[in-house]
């Protein structure tokens, strides 16, 4: 017998439905044909025939809020590193945001010099913060601080050899790689010295007519421990300057202030680099600095002004938006007493333990309760600071954990939350550690798990 079916509904009659009009006010004709045609192509395929116009333009419906959803959404980060690399780094501060958010949203003085109504420069807005917090000569910023290495790189050393420690080739997580950015950025690496010693005659037999630089870059995402040796940066600016050369330093993280005074250990800070005799100094901005995405350069203003000649700094610059914010975060670190308090960052980093215990014990109910099935307590946990910096566990901290039969599906029902919460599995249990769970937020993740 041959089956018989009622025809499905044609796309203009589905487009008139009075279902459909709210549809179209909200995602615009194209989109809601497009759906449309596409749902109704899924019901051919399968051979269903015979659905009420209703169904189809309901699961329309859904097709079209998922297209509309964005791609990048805001998450807790409960993983436990604080500079989180993959889920943006620092967080900033509300007026850095804002400041970012209006300098995109209207003409600015960008490169407008108020004063005689002339053309002015980008860096205008940071270079006086720069040399102020960090006591260098001259300063200038870029997309970021590989962007930064490489075109210091391509400044000082094109054609040139660059003596560099093979303990210090690093690859930072994703495609840094120390080795990769001397290549392409037209220099030759030249190693020198062994994994875990490297001694002052190491550099000096490397240097030669083809060297045009030395180079020095932060052991930011693992320490060389046991039998060692490294020449300290004076040394290292000592046999650069005698050879009539000029020392890069890339710090990765650095700092501005030093840490000690929230008992943090210590990260080198540019001031202390420039101090020792490096020439010139890398650092990125969205590590412990605290702010946007950006690449610092600061040193000697002939060094400075050779790299600002370089065509790449014009591919390598950074936009209104990012510098507005910038320049908002540079301006806290001229009161550092108050930097814990306004710097998300640096907030994150200082919380004390019990602070965050307490948090721990307030959401901990509704986790609880959300993760049905499983085992929920507070423990003692360490997050790190993340982004190569120390790369050690350090802070103490307070996590929920979870223990449950299938930990992986228990770890996707947090992420798939409306506001993603993402933990880490470590020992047979997840962990959600509660540091950058903050209390303005607190209220907002109780609700959505509810
Ligand atoms: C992080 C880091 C970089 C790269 O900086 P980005 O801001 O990620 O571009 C380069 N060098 C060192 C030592 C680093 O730690």
């Amino acid at each position: 017998m041959v089956q018989t079916a009622s025809p499905l509904p044609s796309v203009d009659a589905l487009l008139r439905a009075p279902e459909t009009q709210v549809l179209l006010s909200r995602f615009g004709r194209t989109e809601v044909t497009r759906m449309l045609r596409d749902t109704l192509a899924q019901r051919r395929a399968a051979g269903l025939f015979g659905v009420p116009a209703a169904q189809i333009i309901d699961e329309a419906a859904d097709g079209l809020a998922r297209r509309l959803a964005r791609s990048q959404r805001p998450v807790f980060n409960l993983t436990g590193t604080v500079l989180h690399t993959n889920l943006g780094r620092a967080p900033m501060p509300q007026e850095a945001a804002e400041a970012a958010a209006e300098a995109m949203r209207s003409a600015t003085t960008l490169e407008f010099d108020l004063e005689t109504g002339r053309r002015g420069e980008r860096d205008d807005h940071v270079r006086d913060l720069l040399c102020e917090l960090t006591g260098a000569e001259a300063a200038t910023v870029v997309n970021n601080n590989a962007a930064a290495v490489m075109l210091v790189l391509n400044t000082l050393a094109l054609g040139k050899e660059v003596p560099v420690s093979r303990g210090e080739l690093i690859e930072i997580g994703g495609a840094f790689r120390v080795p990769d950015i001397i290549s392409r950025s037209g220099a030759v690496l030249r190693e020198v010295g062994t994994t875990n010693r490297t001694h002052p005659r190491d550099y000096q037999d490397a240097i030669g007519p083809a060297t045009a630089a030395l180079m020095r870059v932060h052991q930011a995402n693992y320490a060389i421990v046991g039998f060692t040796a490294a020449v300290p940066t004076e040394r290292l600016a000592a046999i650069a300057h005698a050879a009539g050369l000029k020392l890069i330093d890339d710090l990765g993280s650095g700092s501005l202030v030093e840490l000690e005074r929230w008992n943090l250990p210590h990260e080198p800070t540019p001031r202390e680099s420039l101090q020792a005799g490096a020439d010139v100094v890398t650092f990125s901005g969205d590590k412990l600095l605290g702010g946007p995405q950006a690449g610092l350069i600061v040193g000697h203003k002939t060094v400075i002004e050779a790299v600002n000649r370089n065509p790449f700094k014009r591919a390598l610059r950074l936009d209104k938006g990012r510098l507005a914010a910038l320049e908002v975060v540079l301006r806290l670190y001229r009161d550092p007493d108050r930097l814990t308090s306004r710097l998300p960052a640096m907030r994150l980093l200082t919380r004390s333990a019990d602070d965050i215990q307490a948090t721990a014990e307030r959401v901990k109910d509704a986790v609880g309760a959300f993760a049905a099935g499983a085992t929920v307590t507070v423990e003692p946990c360490r997050s790190q600071i993340g982004s190569g910096a120390l790369p050690i566990d350090l802070l103490s901290s307070y996590a929920l954990t979870a223990t449950a039969n299938n930990l992986e599906m228990l770890a996707k029902y947090f992420r798939n939350l409306p506001r993603p919460v993402i933990g880490r599995i470590a020992k047979g249990q997840l962990l959600l550690d509660c540091r950058c769970l903050e209390a303005s937020d607190e209220q907002a993740f109780i609700a959505q798990l509810g």
